[in-house]
């Protein structure tokens, strides 16, 4: 300790005892920053009053003496982020670089804070080293926090976004998944000059199941062929549903031939499934048909899904439970 203002003090009792323990001046020679401090005023806050908002300049830093703080970043009646109490700061970080503070911070409690202006927090700064390194002590805590709060958000936003790409009813993805992820591994097709094979898959006779076995049930067997369609296919082998008792599968990397053995392999797995009805306690055996199409350069996501709703036509027309391209 090289700075006057941090010589280790004799412990004598005087008017600012009440802050020795405030971790802003661990280690600071109180006596030496008394005149600093007489500068300081005490405020007090009531429940729910407002100390910081982003919509009003700040130029003080205040010391939490007593009760507590609530902060809240974006709107004031969001959530609060964070709690502090005795001993931690809030407003330094406009303090430091002059701009409005980035969130509301409301007294969650009545409350007593230490107020600290830019000018005095300063020449506090300058008086003693022990302050400046109390001070980078919080501001690392607060990029800390800071890391934190966006890190946790960057995961809720990503679980947001995974589950607006998931059917609420099987759990595969839904349509709107197709529309971003089946056309991003067209681009990337064609770019790379890969084959690329799309099967579209329909339930046959859908509607008698729902009408014999209600639509709960219907829903039941919507759920078993998804979970069981999920388990015949491979990493890399894309399935979402369509829509209805509509299902579609992109094989990136796949030819025609390769992608017909893959759409028998579905068929033949789920020709034989079997789904006991609870009501009636019947073995309800499904059957679906495969319509196939390969994506040529002219193609784009509608036309080749096009494509392979004419195969899947044909499929129908010629028997159902088949494969067709
Ligand atoms: P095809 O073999 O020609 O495809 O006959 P289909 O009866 O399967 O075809 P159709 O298009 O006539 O009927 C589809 C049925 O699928 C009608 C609709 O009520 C039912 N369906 C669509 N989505 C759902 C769903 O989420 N739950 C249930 N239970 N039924 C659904
Ligand atoms: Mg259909
Ligand atoms: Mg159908």
């Amino acid at each position: 300790m090289d700075n006057p203002g941090d010589q280790p003090s004799t412990p004598s009792p005087h008017r600012f005892q009440e802050y020795a323990k405030l971790p802003l001046l661990n280690g600071v020679n109180i006596e030496q920053i008394s005149n600093h401090l007489e500068q300081c005023e005490k405020v007090q806050l009531t429940a729910g009053e407002l100390l910081l908002s982003p919509h009003n300049p700040n130029n003080k830093m205040f010391v939490i003496l007593d009760g507590a703080l609530s902060v809240h970043i974006s709107v004031l009646k969001n959530e609060p982020i964070t709690l502090l109490k005795y001993g931690e700061c809030v407003g330094e970080m406009s303090v430091f670089d002059g701009k409005e503070p980035s969130a509301y911070v409301v007294a969650e409690e009545d409350s007593c804070l230490l107020s600290i202006h830019r000018d005095i927090l300063w020449t506090m700064v300058d008086t003693s080293h022990a302050i400046a390194r109390n001070l980078l002590y919080f501001l690392s805590h607060r990029i800390r926090f800071g890391n934190d709060v966006y890190n946790d958000s960057l995961k809720s936003a990503k679980e947001h976004q995974e589950h607006a790409n998931l059917d609420a009813l099987t759990n595969l993805y839904n349509r709107r998944w197709i529309n971003e992820k089946f056309q991003s591994e067209i681009n990337k097709a064609k770019f790379e000059k890969r084959s690329l094979s799309l099967v579209m898959i329909d339930i046959d006779h859908f509607k008698l199941l729902n009408d014999r076995y209600g639509h709960l049930a219907g829903d039941e067997i919507l759920k078993l062929v998804s979970n069981k369609m999920k388990a015949l296919l491979r990493p890399g082998e894309m399935l979402a549903r369509y829509g209805g008792e509509e299902f579609a599968i992109l094989l990136p990397n796949t030819s025609t031939e390769t992608a017909i053995r893959i759409a028998q392999r579905v068929r033949t797995g789920i020709e034989q499934c079997e789904h006991i009805d609870q009501s009636s306690g019947d073995a309800i055996h499904v059957t679906i048909s495969a319509g196939i199409s390969q994506l040529g350069k002219a193609d784009s996501l509608e036309s080749l899904i096009q494509s392979a709703d004419q195969a899947l036509y044909k499929a129908k027309d010629s028997g159902r439970n088949k494969v067709c391209y």
